[in-house]
């Protein structure tokens, strides 16, 4: 049985109480490794490391930062079939997944960041005649990233690298489902040389480790990607204490079909924004708005494909589906789903948990899920089920679409689907949405805003708004 450790002021250590928490691999229900149950004696080390190696992060070039965040992210290069697989095991997702996007990108991360750090520039305003003013940005101080577990790396090095190339020092705590790539990536961190206390990694229940890292004073700002309940616990902790806050939240995004749309581009691409990492992507379209016209041809072609796609052991290269990540999930999707025939909804295919034999058979597997009948404001069309589990919804016109799009109380993304450029425009500026993807889903650009509007967040990630976020403003004025 493997012990994961805690990463403090470069090294790692176990946690103070000597408690621990079973890490369960979701595709067959064992547990593979112990987690550190840490609590705020391990918290206290951790401030205590980010405050002593803080004056020198801060101080050390942009240069040098840059240097050290590329080396992470070549490490990661050079891990990547390892760390894949440590994704696979601890997420449940199929590891060709991981292998094409989560660890790509969490190396993607410290690139883009390690480069992006020596392009930073501030303005200068001149007030004619008399004076000039500059504005300067300097690291916050300690910071803390909380990220979740869909996908572990990516969002846990989205945070982490625009944070350090500021010259801020992290306190980071992953989500105790998936902690395992985190915990290698602080190995990474010490072979490529990362001063001492600049990141420190705490491993921990979100409602004991987590809250005390919401909650602590010297802790000036939080980064934080969740559900929308624990982004409210967040805001309300930092609120007395005038933290910065970022909040990446849930979604209910509407994926929005237009009869004069490219048809196979359309179905081929919502399979994936349905379905993949077995619908665990915040990002993912769960409610697909369909235009009357072509809603049956649509609605049959959509399952026929569904029907083909195979859930299986994840380390399976023919495994379209993995696992959910815990059974406490699976059970909350299979009682969306049970809610979503009490409401009145008709299961096209799917519906029902999935039993692999051999290795899988205590996994936690479940069918991707078509329903349909189902009013855009019951329950299953309003909440986040964050599961392979998709509604489909017929509109008549441009109007009704949008009017449905915006029904909820979500706003992260939105996708919409025509030929038709001006539709597309209009649609756009009238979505409730952060994120819009026409004709595409999921095409990323790091140097564009992330986030959403409504109770998807607050604030936004990516590019200069992240390097943004995590410093703090002065305006100089000197009189001429
Ligand atoms: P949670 O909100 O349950 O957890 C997110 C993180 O917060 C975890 O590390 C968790 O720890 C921690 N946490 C839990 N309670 C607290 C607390 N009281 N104080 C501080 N930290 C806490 O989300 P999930 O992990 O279940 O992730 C799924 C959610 O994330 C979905 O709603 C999804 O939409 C959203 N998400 C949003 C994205 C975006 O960019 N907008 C991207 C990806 C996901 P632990 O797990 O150890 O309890």
């Amino acid at each position: 049985m493997q012990y994961l450790k805690n990463y403090i002021n470069g090294e790692l250590v176990a946690p103070l109480s000597g408690q621990y928490i079973d890490n369960v691999n979701p595709a067959t229900g064992e547990v593979y490794a112990l987690i550190p149950d840490s609590d705020e004696q391990d918290l206290a080390l951790a401030v205590e490391a980010a405050k002593s190696a803080f004056p020198s992060w801060a101080n050390t070039s942009a240069e040098e930062r840059s240097k050290i965040l590329l080396r992470i992210a070549s490490l990661i290069d050079s891990n990547a079939d390892r760390l894949a697989l440590a994704e696979s095991i601890d997420n449940g997702k199929p590891v060709h997944l991981a292998k094409v996007m989560d660890i790509p990108r969490a190396s993607a991360n410290f690139h883009f960041y390690g480069t992006a750090i020596l392009h930073e520039y501030s303005e200068s305003h001149f007030t004619t005649p008399i004076a000039i003013n500059y504005t300067l940005r300097k690291p916050i101080g300690i910071v803390g990233c909380i990220s979740p577990w869909n996908l572990p790396l990516y969002l846990f090095t989205w945070k982490i690298a625009p944070a350090l190339a500021v010259g801020n020092c992290v306190i980071a705590k992953p989500s105790e489902i998936t902690p395992m790539t985190a915990y290698l990536l602080s190995e990474l961190c010490i072979e490529a040389g990362l001063p001492k206390g600049v990141l420190n990694l705490v491993h921990g229940y979100g409602h004991k480790i987590g809250q005390s890292i919401a909650e602590n004073h010297e802790i000036q700002a939080i980064s934080f990607t969740g559900g929308t309940a624990t982004g409210k616990k967040i805001a309300l902790a930092g609120a007395p204490l005038f933290k910065k806050i970022s909040l990446e939240l849930g979604g209910k995004n509407p994926n929005i079909i237009f009869a004069d749309a490219n048809f196979e581009a359309a179905l081929t691409t919502s399979i994936r924004s349905s379905f993949a990492n077995q619908g665990q992507i915040c990002l993912c379209g769960s409610r697909i708005l369909i235009q009357q016209s072509i809603y049956e041809r649509f609605r049959d072609e959509f399952v026929k494909k569904v029907a083909t796609l195979q859930v299986g052991d994840p380390l399976n290269v023919s495994s379209d589906l993995g696992a959910v990540v815990s059974k406490q999930h699976q059970e909350k999707v299979l009682d969306y789903i049970k809610l979503a025939q009490e409401e009145g909804g008709k299961i096209l295919v799917g519906g029902n948990k999935v039993i692999l034999e051999g290795r899988c058979e205590n996994g936690f597997f479940v069918a991707p899920t078509v329903i349909e009948g189902l009013s855009a404001y019951c329950r299953t069309n309003q909440e986040e089920i964050f599961g392979p589990v998709v509604s489909l919804i017929p509109f008549e016109d441009e109007q009704e679409a949008i009017a449905l799009a915006n029904c909820t109380p979500y706003g992260l993304a939105a996708m919409i689907w025509t030929e038709n450029l001006p539709t597309a425009h209009r649609v756009a500026h009238q979505l409730q949405s952060g994120i819009i993807w026409i004709n595409c889903w999921l095409l990323r650009d790091l140097r564009t805003p992330f986030g959403g509007m409504k109770n998807s967040g607050l604030g936004r990630e990516g590019g200069f708004e992240a390097l943004r976020f995590f410093t703090e403003e002065k305006n100089i004025c000197i009189k001429l």
